[in-house]
C-alpha cells in the first residue's frame, strides 16, 4: 500500500497553451502499468476553461464544487453542471469544461490513456462566443 501525502504534492497552474483564464490542478493519481488511470481535482476561476480537446478512452468528470459548463461537440451549445453531478465525454469526442463566468468551478476529472500510451489531445482554445452562447435549458 502507498500512501501519496498531500504535501509532496504542490498544485500546479493549467498550461496557457491548453487553458483560457487562470486553472489549478491537483494530481489524484497517475497510475502504473496496468494500470491505465488518471485523475485530477481541477478548479477553473470565473471564466477559465479548458481548449477544445478529446481523450482517446473518453472521460468521467465528477463535479464538487461551483458551477461549471460543459459542451459536447463543435457548434454545440454549452449546458450548465453543478456539485453531484457526473459527465461521461464518450472517446475521441471534441468538448470543453470549465467554470461559469461569475463562479468558481471545481471537478474530479477520471480518464486512461489510450494504446501505446496516447493521452489527450489539445485544439484551440474556446472561443468568448462559443463560451458565451445561450445555455441548453
Ligand atoms: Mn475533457
Amino acid at each position: 500500500m502507498t500512501v501519496l501525502k498531500a504535501n509532496a504534492r504542490a498544485t500546479r497552474q493549467g498550461a496557457a497553451a491548453n487553458f483560457t483564464g487562470v486553472v489549478w490542478q491537483d494530481e489524484v493519481v497517475v497510475g502504473k502499468a496496468p494500470s491505465r488511470m488518471r485523475a485530477t481535482v481541477v478548479s477553473f476561476t470565473p471564466g477559465a476553461r479548458t481548449a477544445w480537446h478529446a481523450h482517446p478512452v473518453g472521460q468521467v468528470l465528477y463535479c464538487l464544487s461551483g458551477v461549471g459548463r460543459i459542451a459536447i461537440g463543435k457548434g454545440s451549445r454549452p449546458q450548465a453542471i453543478h456539485p453531484g453531478d457526473t459527465v461521461l465525454i464518450p472517446p475521441d469526442t471534441e468538448h470543453w469544461h470549465g467554470a461559469a463566468p461569475d463562479r468558481l468551478f471545481s471537478h474530479l476529472a477520471l480518464s486512461e490513456t489510450g494504446d501505446g500510451g496516447k493521452g489527450t489531445q489539445w485544439g484551440e482554445h474556446v472561443s468568448e462566443e462559443d463560451y458565451r452562447a445561450e445555455l441548453l435549458p
